[in-house]
């Protein structure tokens, strides 16, 4: 049987790069992707051993997005897993977002999601199996101020996700939203300083990490359409 294959978006770092290096332990071919060549090779590096290919690439971009699915399937002729990872998390309060602005969160939280989807559907379709995980967010139910556009976007992530998961189900498509609180990464960190927020109180990128691959692998495969909310504070960690 040939190697499950998985595409995952924001590879480059946090919570997209431990993903890559979970999936390679696992045995996964991988295709790498977001805008950072420097970042995906460091991220290929790190996920020793693994068949993987790099593929920089803007996920506001649907055009871009058609051709990251292509060149996928192109190399490995097959795709098991769409992992969603790539996001945007500006605070920026109401009075002061832009439009463009508000534009650039939603596209690249929210679009890309349904872009990504539309892309691979077809495949999936022929495989009659796939796997997508759409990384949301906590702020999907309670967010930070200024997380006005990044809250919607996630929020309507979980809605677009479980519309695919009703849709995917007969044609053996799966589709997982995981929305972690604070995780340990250049995203949080830009939010949130350690003397705001000890290091205690955020998930690691692996802990997250573990639970894409246990929806990829199907552990957690009756959480189709459901959102998993993860968070360190409640676990009396
Ligand atoms: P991160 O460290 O900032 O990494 C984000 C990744 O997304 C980078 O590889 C970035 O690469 C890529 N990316 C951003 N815009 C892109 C675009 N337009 N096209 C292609 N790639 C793009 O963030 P993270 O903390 O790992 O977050 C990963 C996901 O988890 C996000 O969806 C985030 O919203 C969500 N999340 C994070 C936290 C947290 O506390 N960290 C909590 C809840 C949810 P380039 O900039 O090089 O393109």
């Amino acid at each position: 049987m040939s190697q499950s294959v998985a595409l995952i978006t924001g590879a480059g770092r946090g919570i997209g790069r431990a993903a890559a290096i979970e999936l390679a332990l696992r045995g996964y071919g991988l295709a790498l992707v977001s805008r950072t060549g420097e970042e995906l090779r460091e991220t290929r590096q790190l996920a020793e051993g693994a068949d993987a290919i790099e593929i920089p690439a803007d996920i506001r971009a649907p055009e871009q997005v058609e051709a990251v699915v292509g060149r996928t399937v192109e190399r490995f002729g097959r795709l098991d897993a769409l992992i969603h990872c790539a996001g945007l998390a500006p605070a920026v309060s109401v009075e002061r977002m832009t439009p463009d602005e508000w534009r650039d969160v939603l596209d690249t939280n929210l679009s890309s999601a349904f872009y990504l989807a539309h892309a691979a559907w077809p495949v999936f379709r022929r495989q009659n199996a796939g796997v997508i995980v759409n990384i949301s967010s906590m702020a999907s139910r309670d967010p930070f101020p200024g997380f006005a556009a990044y809250g919607a976007a996630k929020a309507g992530l979980n809605i677009l996700s479980l519309t695919l998961a009703r849709e995917g189900a007969h044609i053996g498509v799966r589709v997982h939203t995981i929305a972690p609180g604070a995780v340990e990464t250049a995203m949080f960190r830009g939010l949130r300083s350690e003397a705001q927020w000890p290091a205690e109180k955020t998930l690691s990128p692996e802990e997250v990490a573990a639970v894409i691959a246990q929806c990829a692998d199907g552990e957690l495969r009756y959480t189709s359409g459901e959102v998993i909310f993860l968070s360190k504070t409640l676990a009396g960690a």
